[in-house]
């Protein structure tokens, strides 16, 4: 069988003036960024603001295992299979971050047959938006100790500095420093950190934002710390968010990419789903949707985390709506979530298919709370056996709910055509009716237990002295008008990674909040939460190489 890689490397791509003749883009929308990448115009949604928006289907997930789910393998064959029905269809993804690519997991760009391309740049340094954002950040982290260094007319209080330096790479080692040691001459000495750079608030607030002006007034609002007086200090008290906007401008233009089967996509943050909103930028989700009449787009992790928050935070904040919900379903993690180890995957267990369901059934009650039509799908893997999809079909016709085998990592378009066929018919025909799922109005603590309780399942919430302590701090500073963005473990709809399926009568206990004001979210954090990830002991890097000729080798 051939790895992503070499399927990658032996596709057909077109120049990337071809993709953005497709799309009827004019000479000054778009930049080519060597000869298969771009950049397009932060004007365009401007530009074209009279023309009708296309149709915004989300991709989201049952709870990943490590199994593996393919969110993006199927957000990238099921647009490539509406382009061959006939649906003018853009994909928007979001950029790979280089820790997890060098640690665990090889590569992100779809797989197999459906995959984005150059999967080799995508994955590596691409056109350089993630070292925009760590260079904003660490600007801002530079300007932070000077400031002190040189007097500090502020006042902040070194002690209760939050904002933390970042890399995007895994380093454990740098997860807890001290800074400005040396004399006099080097600062004030202080404890510091590094972050990775997809959980930079940063991140977050280029995603989020929906023109430049409004990145500028979202990096004003950044907290860095807080005073000896534990009164907040901002971006704009520091008067720099004119130069971190600066170093953003080229990186807050969307990239354009394509397909294995030259179907467009645009690629453009990357945000982690735990600690931040996970999912790709709103300008390239709204300039997806301007320029096709489809967009298929993805959000982290399992609907508990990726979709809610997709739904809660990033339509809010692009004042937009999707229009249909892919859930993702694996055979192999289903039975995990029924209780079957990783080695026992490969031989037929329908029992354990059959205990599994009940995680993929709340996913289904959760999108159903928001009130839009969605379609199953199985991403086929080549252990199935047709007993257990037939189990899974039937299970979804059982319950009135369409369900499409995926089998776009080995056919590309061409194994989403069933797929592509129900998700339009179901946006067709299906009256959607989208709710988010609470109202802003509502107290910091009641957001918090209402997505704890309806999209979790939990019993109820426990908060921490900390956390209650904070609640209050954070209501008298005006700061619970903000929707919620949970950090919580990925793998469990419990804040115990240990329980998969689908946990009952738990409590989510609340450890901690955290402002993100920039992007305009409050991050509540339920146990700990790793904002720099390690590198595991056999890390994906150590099967990487390039060959003499300049070709990339050990990415997947
Ligand atoms: P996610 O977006 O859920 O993290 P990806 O789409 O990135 O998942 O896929 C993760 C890995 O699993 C990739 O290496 C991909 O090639 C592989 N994969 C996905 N779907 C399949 C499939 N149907 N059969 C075999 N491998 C698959």
């Amino acid at each position: 069988m051939k790895t992503d890689i070499q399927i990658a490397q032996e596709a057909d791509l077109k120049p990337i003036e071809e993709i953005a003749e497709k799309l009827d883009l004019q000479r000054d929308d778009w930049e080519p960024y060597g000869r298969t990448k771009a950049k397009i115009s932060d004007h365009l949604i401007e530009k074209l603001k009279h023309k009708k928006d296309g149709k915004i289907i989300l991709v989201t997930s049952i709870n990943p295992t490590p199994a593996g789910e393919g969110k993006s393998t199927v957000t990238v064959g099921l647009g490539q299979a509406l382009n061959k029905i006939g649906k003018h269809t853009v994909i928007a993804l979001r950029e790979p971050s280089l820790g997890p690519v060098m640690g665990l997991k090889g590569g992100a760009a779809g797989g197999g047959y459906s995959q984005v391309l150059p999967m080799e740049d995508i994955n590596l340094h691409f056109t350089g938006d993630i070292h925009a954002i760590t260079t904003a950040n660490n600007a801002l982290a530079a300007m932070i100790d000077n400031h002190i260094h040189r007097g500090n007319a502020l006042n902040i209080d070194p002690r209760k500095i939050e904002w933390k330096r970042v890399m995007d790479m895994n380093d454990r080692a740098l997860r807890e420093i001290v800074v400005g040691l040396g004399g006099p001459l080097q600062g004030i000495p202080r404890e510091d950190g590094f972050n990775i750079t997809v959980s930079s608030e940063i991140m977050a607030i280029l995603c989020l934002a929906t023109s430049l002006k409004d990145l500028k007034a979202r990096l004003a609002k950044i907290v860095i710390g807080y005073t000896y007086d534990d009164e907040p200090v901002t971006v704009k008290d520091l008067e720099v968010e004119g130069a971190l906007t600066l170093l953003l401008k080229e990186a807050f233009k969307p990239n354009l990419v394509q397909t294995i089967e030259n179907t467009p996509a645009i690629i453009h943050g990357g945000p982690f789903a735990n600690i931040a909103h996970g999912c790709n930028s709103i300008m390239a989700t709204k300039t997806a949707a301007k320029l096709g009449d489809y967009v298929v787009t993805e959000a982290g992790f399992g609907a508990d985390l990726g979709a809610e928050k997709f739904l809660n935070i990033k339509t809010r904040a692009g004042s937009f709506e999707p229009d249909a919900v892919v859930i993702v379903a694996t055979i192999r993690a289903l039975k995990m979530h029924g209780g079957l180890k990783k080695n026992q995957l490969t031989v037929e267990d329908l029992d354990a298919l059959a205990n599994g369901m009940e995680n993929l059934e709340k996913h289904i009650e959760t999108i159903e709370k928001f009130g839009l039509p969605y379609v199953i799908a199985i991403n086929k893997f080549p252990t199935d056996t047709d007993r257990e999809i037939e189990y899974v079909e039937k299970w979804c016709e059982e319950r009135q709910i369409d369900v499409a085998l995926a089998d776009v990592w080995a056919k590309g378009g061409d194994g989403g055509i069933l797929l592509a066929e129900k998700i339009v018919q179901k946006i067709d025909t299906d009256n959607k009716n989208f709710t988010y799922l609470y109202d802003l109005n509502m107290s910091l603590e009641e957001k918090i237990k209402t997505i704890a309780q309806q999209v979790y399942g939990a019993a109820d919430i426990q908060l921490s002295a900390k956390a209650k302590k904070q609640l209050k701090a954070f209501t008298s500073r005006g700061w619970d008008q903000l929707p919620i963005c949970m950090a919580k473990t990925q793998y469990s709809l419990s804040d115990n990674p240990n329980l998969l399926g689908r946990p009952k009568d738990f409590t989510i206990t609340i450890r901690e909040l955290s402002p993100s004001i920039g992007a305009g979210f409050i991050v509540v954090l339920t146990g700990e939460m790793l904002t720099m990830p390690g590198l595991p002991k056999k890390p994906a890097a150590l099967n990487m190489d390039v060959t003499d000729d300049g070709k990339a080798v050990g990415l997947f």
